[in-house]
């Protein structure tokens, strides 16, 4: 069975270039990926997707028909297509010649869209029903030298991992402008997240330095790897913690999932 990367990240962290560095990657060792792209209002798409909700629903269109906004109509867009997704189903337990090793998913661009929508939900179930399924959450790392700013991507990374109930793994891009080390200090050690906070009384500081405390208990069960979309340091990393995720999904996810049913 292929395993499915939901990636999911903050717009402009650099879902979209990972996917495009994933496929070649994967091509060059013979194994090529099956790519679902879900960002009904993306322009260029840099990877050829074997899916793409585009061919289905034309987002402007959608906006125009009834009268949305622009997130409206991505909203709207998205959820035309969750409802046909059982025939992407259909597709993906078709495919066994040659075997598929890995699905890959493109999200929208606002992040919410999927994560905290009816088609974002749908869409993660469906899979995960059907497949070993993890969620790569994409950080931009440069930004997140800010430390109030790499708190908000924790938090969001840990309501993802509520709200999909999946293994997650921290996908720490854009190495090649800043190494990701310093955050791995930060989820290892809250006196270095408290040091580069210096002496800020702030509320939002004093606020993050509470929440470091009560995420350690989230950080110890996560994987992180740092990678470059760019370059392409880090592929053998994430695909190792790849399938570190799919193993724990079997062990964990599966009965849980069963639990509930
Ligand atoms: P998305 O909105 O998450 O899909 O992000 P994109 O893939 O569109 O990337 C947003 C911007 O970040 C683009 O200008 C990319 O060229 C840039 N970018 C993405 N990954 C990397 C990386 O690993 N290193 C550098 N330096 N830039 C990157
Ligand atoms: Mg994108």
């Amino acid at each position: 069975k292929p395993t499915v990367i939901l990636v999911i990240g903050m717009a402009g962290s650099g879902k979209t270039t990972l996917i495009q560095r994933l496929h070649s990657h994967l091509h060059t060792q013979r194994r090529p990926p099956y790519i679902i792209n879900m960002d009904p209002a993306v322009t260029h798409v840099p990877y050829n997707a074997n899916i793409d909700i585009r061919d289905t629903v034309i987002y402007k269109q959608v906006m125009k028909q009834y009268n949305l906004g622009p997130n409206g109509g991505i909203l709207t867009s998205c959820n035309l297509f969750a409802t046909r997704f059982d025939q992407v189903m259909h597709l993906l337990e078709k495919k066994r010649d040659p075997p598929l090793q890995h699905v890959i998913l493109d999200t929208p661009g606002q992040i919410e869209i999927f994560t905290w929508s009816a088609s974002g939900q749908i869409v993660t179930e469906l899979l995960a029903s059907s497949f070993p399924t993890v969620v790569a959450y994409v950080v931009d790392t440069p930004r997140c030298v800010n430390p109030q700013t790499f708190m908000s991507n924790m938090l969001q990374a840990c309501s993802i991992l509520y709200k999909a109930k999946l293994p997650l793994l921290l996908v720490f891009n854009k190495c090649d402008v800043t190494r990701h080390e310093f955050a791995l200090e930060w989820m290892a050690d809250f006196e270095a997240y408290h040091a580069a906070l210096d002496r800020d009384t702030t509320y939002a500081a004093t606020l993050s330095r509470s929440l470091s405390l009560v995420l350690d208990e989230f950080y110890q069960n996560l994987q992180s790897v740092g990678v470059s979309a760019v370059t392409g340091e880090g592929m053998d990393d994430f695909f190792q913690a790849v399938a570190k995720g799919a193993s724990e999904y079997e062990q964990f996810y599966v009965p849980e999932m069963e639990a509930r049913r």
